[in-house]
């Protein structure tokens, strides 16, 4: 079985989710609850900030659970 890979996106990101890499730091929904927020379906929403703001918290999740993939870009494994 691979690795289970979400794709959550708007016209100008794509936020990229590998589940079982995720170490719970929190960081995520602590700097941007407008868009990562545990309690709906789905978690992540692209649309809820700037895209540059949700590359950034992306940028910042320790354990690189949450990747960026740019429209264009061909994905990540
Ligand atoms: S920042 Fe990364 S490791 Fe932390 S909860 Fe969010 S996805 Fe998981």
């Amino acid at each position: 079985m691979g690795e289970i890979i979400k794709r959550y996106s708007t016209d100008e990101v794509t936020v990229v989710w590998r589940p079982e890499r995720c170490q719970h730091s929190a960081n995520c929904f602590r700097s941007l609850p407008e868009v990562f927020d545990l309690r709906v379906n789905p978690w992540i929403k692209p649309e809820g900030a700037p895209a540059d703001r949700v590359r950034e918290i992306v940028g910042q999740c320790p354990s690189r659970a949450l990747t960026i993939e740019e429209p264009g870009q061909p994905p990540s494994e």
